[in-house]
């Protein structure tokens, strides 16, 4: 059996950066936000695949694609980059409440890693962090909560995505 002091946070690595849940915090890798009304070409995602270099960033003849100049990625003509069919005002926008624990501190009494969990809307510290990984943009959102912040684990999911809440979202 594992003691509390043994029980070491894992370290939630992006490239070289990496995130250790302190003391009773954890680190929550949040669901990403959907309204429902997404864009059904790109599914809210902004861009597509190049069609001019299949997304490979080359051209055909050699040298870098000259249409997505070499990035892979287009904007999506069925929305225009919009992402979606009705867009919604960035203040009026709301996160999601929930999300994935990918870091939890030696002294968490009931979460770990992988845990499905739940907060109140403004519980925690959001930090965005977009980076790029094989010439894609990525976009991701961690809130470090303490642990009694947590309202509930949950399971499952198919209920709770119409459940979703707003807020803002950089
Ligand atoms: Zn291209
Ligand atoms: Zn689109």
């Amino acid at each position: 059996m594992i003691t509390m002091e043994e029980r070491k946070a894992a370290v939630f690595q992006i490239q070289s950066l990496g995130f250790i849940a302190m003391g009773d915090r954890v680190v929550v890798e949040e669901d990403k936000f959907r309204s429902g009304y997404e864009c059904r070409t790109c599914d809210g995602e902004e861009k597509v695949s190049c069609p001019k270099c299949d997304g490979r960033g080359v051209s055909t003849v050699g040298g870098v694609c000259k249409v997505c100049d070499g990035s892979k990625q287009t904007v999506c003509p069925a929305c225009n980059g919009k992402g979606a069919s009705i867009v919604v005002p960035q203040n009026a926008q709301m996160r999601p409440t929930s999300g994935t624990v990918v870091s939890a501190g030696k002294d968490c009494a009931e979460l770990i890693e992988g845990d499905r969990v739940i907060y109140a809307r403004f519980a925690g510290n959001i930090f965005g962090l977009e980076y790029d990984e094989d010439g894609e943009r990525k976009k991701i959102v961690l809130n470090v909560l303490h642990e009694k912040e947590i309202l509930s684990k949950i399971t499952g999911g198919l209920a709770y995505s119409k459940m979703a809440q707003p807020i803002v979202r950089q």
